[in-house]
Formats: C-alpha cells, structure tokens, sequence
C-alpha cells in the first residue's frame, strides 16, 4: 500500500486524512470548514489505527471501528459546539477473515471512491453517497453533467452524524496482482477515467507510494481546487487476464502460495 495526500492549489488546510497500514486502507474526506472537517478526518483515521497493524481483522472489526469513529466524532462536536457541523466521507478497503478465507472488504460512506485498476481499465466500485450521484440514479443527470453540478459537493451520508450512517458493504476474493485505487474527490474533479487510466498504464511497475504520488500531482497540476488523496493497494503476485487457475485448489492456499 502507498499514500500520499496534498493540500492542493487553493485551499489553506488539508480536511483529507488516509490511513495505509497492513491489511487496511483507507481515505476521509472531511468537511465543515471552520466546523473543522481535518478533526473529523483525524478522529477518523484514529478510530482505525488500531486495526492499522493487525493481519487477522474480520468484518466486525471493521464495522465496529466505523461506529467508533462516528461516536468520536459526536462526543468531539458536544465538547467543542463550534464544531457543531464537521463530518467526514470514509472509503476504504481491507482484506479480511470471511468464512475462513481471505476476502476484500470495501467500505463506504459519502463521496470518495474505490476504484479497481486493471490494465483494461478504471471499475468504480463504490456508489456515491450525494446528491448528484441520487439525480444520476433516477435518470435527470449524466455522468459528465454531474461533474460540474452546483449540487455536487453535498453528500447525502457521512460519520458525524446521529443516528449513525449505514456504510455500503462488498465482498469478495482477492486475486493476486489485484489494485485498487482509493481517492478523495479532489483527485476525480480534476482528472476524468482517461486521465487516471493514463497515468496508471505509464507507471505499472512503479511501487504503490510513487504511483499515489503521482495521482496526486497530476491533480494539483490540473487545477488543484480541493485536497487529494490518494492510496493505491495492490496484492503481490502476477494478474491473470483471464483469472483462470491452472490447478484447482482451496483459495486460502491459492492466496498463501502468491503471497
Ligand atoms: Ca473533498
């Protein structure tokens, strides 16, 4: 896993916060301005860290350190009421016990986004929680009217919130050679599937930490008008085009032996 997180050309403070530890990564996006959307992004990223190290998590631990961080966020706005508002987005991805086998677990709640990365390009794998995303869903907007809609920075879920949020769950197995890329919206209002799949088939082989960085830059330099953050996971081990396994075997010990 590698990060890497900018303020961007325009704005004083970065709200982004991201996490990539062992088998966990994830990216908040907060928000409330002077409410102090970097707190809550920070609370976030706490309520997190104690997974950030461990190699056996399960899907409780992460719904439980989800609900963690919404708690943290509500008990910081009672003890500071001028930061009654700030909230945060949190997407994120970790690779956990189902069953007793490895899954990916991606997660979400708000507007930042997972995406799956391969050499045939760029699969959006989280749903937006916002208002643009809910008029796309019933047919009133396109995609790239969405994108410049005054409406598109409110979101319609995000931690902070009382009753808690219900995060977007999926899972399923991993693959070797499997990337994924987790990014706050700074990096997607700058930068369309195109420009991302660009740069990406440019840097393949370039480790995780270089190719955020990269992702980053790039959308600094087109503009930079909000934070960006970016982290890229990607699991050891050649992709298939096919996926086809040359001998049939359990997966846990498909997964061990590509480690
Ligand atoms: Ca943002």
């Amino acid at each position: 896993m590698g990060a890497a997180s900018h303020v961007g050309a325009v704005r004083a403070l970065n709200e982004d916060s991201c996490l990539a530890g062992t088998h966990l990564a994830i990216v908040a996006d907060g928000m409330g301005g002077h409410a102090r959307g970097d707190v809550a992004s920070r609370l976030t990223i706490e309520a997190f860290q104690v997974l950030a190290d461990r190699s056996d998590l399960t899907p409780a631990d992460v719904r439980r350190a989800l609900a963690a961080a919404n708690t943290a966020l509500l008990d910081d706005t009672r003890e500071h009421p001028e930061r009654d508002g700030m909230g945060t987005t949190l997407t994120g991805i970790a690779l956990v016990d189902h069953f007793g086998s490895p899954h990916w677990l991606v997660f979400n709640v708000g507007d930042s986004r997972v995406y799956r990365l391969s050499d045939t390009g760029l699969q959006l794998l989280t749903h937006d929680h916002s208002e643009v995303q809910e008029l796309v869903d019933a047919g009133r907007l396109t995609d790239a009217q969405a994108r410049v809609h005054p409406l598109r920075n409110i979101v319609t879920r995000s931690l902070g919130s009382d009753p808690a949020p219900e995060p977007d769950v999926w899972i399923f197995p991993p693959n070797p050679g499997d990337t994924f890329l987790l990014c706050s919206d700074g990096l997607t209002n700058e930068l369309d599937d195109a420009g991302i799949l660009a740069l990406w088939r440019d840097r393949t082989t370039a480790s995780a930490e270089s190719a955020a960085g990269r992702l980053v830059t790039a959308a600094v330099d087109a503009g930079g008008r909000d934070n960006v953050t970016v982290v890229v996971v990607r699991l050891a081990g050649e992709h298939t085009d096919d996926g086809a396994l040359a001998t049939t075997g359990p997966r846990s010990r498909f997964l061990e032996e590509n480690r």
